[in-house]
């Protein structure tokens, strides 16, 4: 037996509650995982609360990413005993997820635990963390590099920009922090960050081209914020778009980048091949500080994670939220 959280379809839309459940009631799939850690995600926010209408069957155990030990394989890569790490694919919207004791899922969507994290390390970074990775990534693969000029964090007291600061940095990149929360300017220092800057200078509309400052961005807020970083951002600079925490709406002009050379690079974690997954997962173990990843992290107990669920869409949570299973 073990513990779960369950969202059931209701006739006012959907409800979640604690319940316990045995391994007859886990899903179809060929490894079976004992779950140590999982988190909220901003996703899992919207999940749990149903904000949006993510939860594609019902009843679904939410949560879209976990790390733990493989108790059962059936799949030619994976045997009891080995430490897993799973994110997105799809897990806790179409397919349970992590925020339970157990998950039974298909083995092509784990990836082996560097030796260097714990299984609580890793849920620290979660998908949040290992998005941000993704984004540096593609900043390097499409040639920005630390002697470039600044590059700008969005959303940076978030789970993704707070990992992106504390990775960007150690790289020797000269990182701007953009936040909303000005009383955590020490917390984002701490992090990395060279200069931090209020968020409200960027949210409202601008000039379709304005002053150029940006050698790389990664964006996680969307809407007039990531317009008017892309205004901002020198020519041939690169932005790497990821989140939504402004609204999806991109209201903006064909300028920055006919005029500017500025490539908008879309990040998706979810659907991403497994090698861009190891690759990302192997860098965060070389280039993100343990000590940085620990400042970032409140821990919390499966029942916790139903009332504090709509603390992260409104902007609520800083760094990560850690979810002891
Ligand atoms: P968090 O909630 O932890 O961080 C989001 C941050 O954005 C907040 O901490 C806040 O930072 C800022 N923010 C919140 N509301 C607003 C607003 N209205 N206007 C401007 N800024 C705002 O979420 P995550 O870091 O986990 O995720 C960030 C985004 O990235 C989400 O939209 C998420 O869905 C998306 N994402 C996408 C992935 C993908 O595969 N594409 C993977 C992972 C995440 P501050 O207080 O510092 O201003």
């Amino acid at each position: 037996m073990f513990k779960a959280i369950v969202i059931d379809k209701t006739d006012a839309g959907q409800a979640a509650r604690i319940a316990t459940l045995d391994d007859g009631d886990l899903p179809e799939g060929n490894v079976t995982v004992r779950v140590e850690y999982s988190t909220v995600n901003f996703k899992d926010g919207l999940a749990i609360t149903g904000a949006i209408p993510l939860i594609q069957s019902f009843p679904m155990v939410p949560g879209i990413d976990f790390a733990g030990v493989v108790e059962a394989s059936d799949h030619p890569d994976w045997k009891a005993g080995d430490r897993v790490v799973l994110n997105g694919w799809g897990v806790g919207e179409r397919h349970w997820g992590g925020l339970a004791g157990k998950a039974r899922v298909n083995g092509d969507w784990l990836v082996r635990l560097p030796d260097a994290f714990t299984t609580r390390q890793a849920m620290a970074i979660g998908t949040a963390g290992y998005a941000a990775m993704l984004c540096v990534l593609r900043l390097e693969k499409l040639g920005v590099k630390p002697g470039d000029g600044e590059v700008i964090v969005t959303g940076a007291s978030g789970g993704v920009g707070s990992v992106a600061i504390a990775v960007l940095s150690k790289l020797g990149y000269r990182v701007v922090a953009s936040t909303g929360r000005p009383e955590g300017a020490n917390y984002l220092k701490a992090l990395g960050a060279a200069e931090i800057i209020d968020r409200n200078t960027l949210a409202e509309p601008g000039a379709p081209m304005q002053a150029e400052r940006w050698a790389g961005a990664i964006d996680t807020v969307g809407s007039h914020t990531l317009v008017n970083v892309c205004a901002q951002t020198r020519y041939g600079g690169i932005v790497a778009a990821t989140g939504l925490a402004q609204g999806i709406d991109l209201p903006a002009t064909l300028y920055p980048f006919i005029l500017r050379n500025v490539t908008l690079s879309g990040v998706d974690s979810v659907m991403a091949p497994r090698a861009d997954r190891e690759e990302a997962w192997s860098r965060l173990a070389r280039d993100l500080d343990p000590a940085k990843l620990e400042s970032m992290i409140r821990e919390i107990a499966l029942e916790d994670v139903i009332p504090s669920a709509g603390d992260i869409l409104q902007g609520k949570v800083r760094g990560r939220i850690v979810v002891t299973v």
